[in-house]
């Protein structure tokens, strides 16, 4: 048989496979911490943790113990059985959270489309909204996933384009703006405000201080569920255990996934306290793998990990070591460093035709993986587990290859 080499695996995926993707023309197959080796045997630091899902360190010891000894176990019993691992997760996650109830799915988008569906049931059924009238108020520039519900709600083209008719009660207003959102909320079918604490897919986005507890504040005085969708903010990324609480900001409806597995398994979940959540009755809402015992076994090792190895204080340490450092680059082609935690971003100026992708695929060819988002930002999100030592070693990484266009 032909040995599979990178620029065959590349082929067969660009042959094969829809082309939903751009990747890198890298790779991977294998990773351990906050490495990844390309089938030639190159290792790299990854900088982008599959979009945060990789919080925990690629392939943790802990976390894929749970998995396989669960798999050998009992993988999935659907909902239609109660099955010993559900419980125990529910009565872990909730508590970690601190919510009365949770409601178990798979991916991010799914995840969200459950907190609209839980939102509109709320509306109706407690808030007294008329039949089919209830709105939830999004952002411009959001990222909640690819589902039609979710491209109707974004202002991204390419998300958008030629996927409609759009599902419609959704009203846009630009992210970060108090008075927008103030103005919105008088309109008493309003039901919900979906947010995300810091936008992460538009480019690593930090609203201004103040901004989320002012938010929340006026969501509360209008009778208005407050959702942050943390799933790519969550679970220690920015430094605290949710990016809402750098403001002590208790959403009513909190949104998760990727790093709730640690990258290795999808799982995700909303969660709220009963007087939301017993909005929605048997048959209302589920999914065959939603809640399936390896999905239970694996969030709560993840979980535990994030505690175990504080990696909350890690990426609230070494992100701000990250952004001074490459504060320090001097170039012109690094023209803003944002972030929090370790979701950062550098905002790239073309320099002599060179741009943002053709630094990464230099870093890259230096050791480090990052991807380019809206072609001139480059997302720097590493484990959380990575060292201060190692930290160093990649910022030398991006240093010289940024340096070698000058
Ligand atoms: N919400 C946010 C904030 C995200 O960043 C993402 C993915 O990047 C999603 C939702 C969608 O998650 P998934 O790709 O698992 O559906």
């Amino acid at each position: 048989m032909t040995k599979l080499t990178s620029k065959l695996a590349m082929e067969m995926e660009d042959k094969y496979g829809a082309h939903n993707y751009h990747p890198l023309p890298v790779v991977l197959s294998k990773g351990e911490g906050a490495f990844v080796w390309d089938l030639e045997g190159k290792k790299y630091f990854d900088f982008l943790s599959a979009y945060s899902a990789v919080n925990q360190g690629h392939c943790h010891p802990k976390i894929v113990d749970a998995m396989v000894d669960q798999a050998r176990t009992l993988t999935l019993t659907s909902r239609a059985f109660y099955n010993d691992q559900l419980g125990p997760y529910e009565k872990y996650i909730t508590e970690y959270f601190g919510y009365d109830k949770v409601l178990p799915m798979n991916t991010g988008a799914e995840a969200d489309e459950t907190a609209l569906k839980i939102c509109r049931k709320w509306a109706y059924e407690k808030k007294g909204v008329p039949a089919d009238m209830a709105k939830i108020i999004v952002c411009a520039d959001n990222f909640h996933g690819r589902t039609i519900t979710i491209v109707s709600m974004s202002t991204d083209p390419d998300a958008k384009n030629n996927f409609g008719p759009y599902t419609p009660g959704f009203v846009t207003i630009p992210y970060n703006d108090l008075d927008a959102l103030e103005k919105e909320l008088q309109d008493p079918n309003v039901a919900g405000f979906l947010v995300e604490p810091i936008q992460g897919e538009a480019g690593v986005y930090v609203p201004d201080e103040g901004y989320l507890k002012k938010a929340y504040e006026l969501c509360k005085a209008n009778n208005v569920l407050f959702i942050a969708d943390e799933v790519q903010t969550g679970i220690a990324r920015t430094g605290k255990l949710l990016a809402v609480q750098h403001e002590d900001v208790r959403p009513d409806v909190l949104i998760l996934g990727k790093a709730l597995s640690g990258g290795v398994f999808p799982v995700s979940a909303v969660l709220a306290d009963d007087e939301i959540m017993l909005c929605i009755k048997p048959g209302e809402h589920g999914s065959t793998f939603g809640g399936n015992p390896i999905a239970g076994r694996v969030a709560v090792a993840a979980l535990e990990v994030v505690k175990e190895e504080k990696l909350a204080e890690n990426a609230e340490r070494l992100g701000k070591i990250f952004r001074e450092e490459l504060k320090k680059i001097d170039s012109e082609m690094v023209e803003v460093v944002r972030g929090k935690g370790l979701l950062n971003a550098v905002i790239i100026k073309p320099k002599n035709g060179k741009e943002a992708w053709d630094v990464c695929v230099r870093m890259a060819e230096n050791g480090l993986l990052a991807k380019p988002t809206h072609g001139h930002i480059i997302r720097f999100a590493p484990p959380l587990i990575i060292t201060e030592e190692q930290l160093m070693e990649a910022v030398e990484i991006i240093k010289k290859s940024i340096l070698s266009f000058e």
